[in-house]
């Protein structure tokens, strides 16, 4: 199970909990355990990781569930979309801030880099340089992670790049 005692996590599901009751969504049990799940983990899960985790605890979650409430969130800004072509997106539900990813090409590890101001900052200055006007940012870093890179293979992750 997942640690609750956290009062900054335990804010924050309070207030996507409001959120998806604004939108329509009961908030159930399993609903509220997929809020702290994505609220606490910084490791970036797919839908059906979540799912697969929710599912010790929830026998009854549905794999639309998990979805529905994913897509909700991600509409309203709460939640992280990081889409990868033919690849599962994987979610960031825990860290809000602008940020950048470095990612293992290998085992899918994604962690988050250039927090806080500096990625808003360079692209602020990258589109007013070139006379556009910012929508949004997306920096991705691919690597091959020092596990990896080692060979010492730990618990994969999704992988990214499959086919090479
Ligand atoms: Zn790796
Ligand atoms: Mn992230």
């Amino acid at each position: 199970m997942i640690a609750t005692q956290d009062p900054k996590i335990h804010k924050r599901v309070e207030a996507l909990g409001e959120r998806l009751r604004e939108r329509g969504c009961r908030l159930t049990p399993q609903r509220l355990a997929l809020l702290r799940l994505l609220v606490s983990s910084n490791t970036h899960p797919t839908a059906e990781q979540l799912y697969q985790q929710l599912h010790e605890d929830f026998p009854t979650t549905s794999l639309a569930t998990v979805y529905k409430t994913l897509a909700v969130l991600k509409e309203t800004g709460d939640v992280l979309e990081v889409g990868f072509g033919n690849h599962p997106s994987r979610f960031d539900g825990n860290n809000l801030s602008p940020h950048a990813h470095l990612i293992c090409r290998d085992c899918g590890e994604i962690i988050d880099i250039m927090e806080n101001r500096n990625l808003s900052e360079f692209s602020r200055q990258v589109t007013s340089r070139s006379g556009y006007r910012l929508i949004s940012q997306r920096i991705d870093i691919f690597g091959i992670c020092p596990h990896c890179k080692n060979g010492d293979k730990k618990p994969s992750n999704t992988i990214i790049n499959q086919g090479e």
